[in-house]
């Protein structure tokens, strides 16, 4: 879903809103009118792109998922560890 970027009516308050396409009336972050307008993202201010937003998400999301991923690889490191090491160290024999 796009992230679009809304102008309140009442407040003039802008905020971004993950909505899909051809949605209207979205309530105001700010004051919770739904007299809001949809700007285009192609005419959103520069230095201020809802664009940048769903990157920035993303890239979060990208983060946390090597994250897990290390997480995981980390785990069956640890297990094939204990795996290459299943018995304990023998006693040794034949020290009579
Ligand atoms: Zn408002």
């Amino acid at each position: 879903m796009p992230i679009y970027e809304f102008e309140c009516e009442e407040c003039g308050a802008r905020f971004e809103e993950l909505v899909a396409a051809g949605a209207e009336g979205v309530a105001c972050a700010e004051c919770g009118s739904t007299r809001t307008r949809r700007l285009m993202s192609s005419v959103s201010p520069p230095g201020r792109q809802p664009r940048g937003a769903a990157v920035r998400s993303n890239e979060s999301q990208r983060r946390e998922r090597e994250a897990a991923r290390k997480d995981r690889i980390a785990e069956s490191r640890q297990k094939r560890a204990r795996g290459e090491n299943p018995h304990p160290p023998k006693k040794k024999k034949g020290t009579k």
